[in-house]
């Protein structure tokens, strides 16, 4: 299990800086075929591990679905450093004062790790998990402006041999929406993308 600290011990964004614990370095296979992005380290999660999607409401959804897809070799969605056969990322890497959403300046200070880290990682699928994560890359990596995200859900795109294929968060992902998207995403991965 690999954590890519591309972001070293960044100190960009004074209000993160001053309110973080940690910061969530991206972390998993390091040469994942599938690449999950979410919005911020949770102040419940993240924040505490320095593990993106891990022991918070959303991150124990996320766990639970990647164990479904043979993305995890754990049973329990409850580990703090699980070992993944994907890579967890976020477009922000520190938790905001009040959990709040990140602001488009801190966004776009962190933007740049997000693409050194899809190089490094080389993943043919990438989920942007959520609206923010969605406005990141639609324009970075298929040159269009993100619907929103209730729109795009599991919905497949594809551009120069990479497939994204975005996802509700799952701090508001309804159970049948969030079957959906591991049906979507298990036939990708069925088909060998
Ligand atoms: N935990 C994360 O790391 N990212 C999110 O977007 C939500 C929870």
């Amino acid at each position: 299990m690999r954590t890519i600290r591309v972001a070293g011990g960044c100190t960009r964004c004074p209000d993160l800086v001053a309110n973080r614990s940690c910061i969530a370095h991206g972390y998993g296979a390091a040469d994942a075929r599938v690449l999950f992005i979410g919005e911020a380290p949770g102040y419940r999660g993240a924040d505490i591990t320095g593990v993106p999607f891990t022991l918070d409401r959303s991150g124990v959804r996320l766990q639970r679905l990647l164990i479904e897809l043979g993305l995890s070799d754990e049973t329990d969605p409850r580990l703090a450093t699980p070992r993944l056969r994907c890579f967890l990322t976020n477009a922000v890497r520190c938790n905001p004062p009040s959990n709040r959403t990140p602001t488009r300046a801190e966004t776009g200070n962190c933007l740049p790790y997000l693409w050194q880290e899809i190089d490094l990682v080389g993943p043919r699928i990438i989920v942007p998990v959520g609206n923010l994560a969605a406005r990141a890359v639609f324009p970075h990596l298929l040159d269009q402006q993100a619907p929103p995200i209730t729109q795009v859900h599991a919905q497949v795109f594809s551009k120069n041999g990479r497939w994204i294929v975005p996802m509700r968060h799952p701090a508001r992902i309804s159970n049948a929406d969030l079957e959906r998207f591991g049906e979507v995403l298990g036939a990708l991965l069925q088909q060998g993308v």
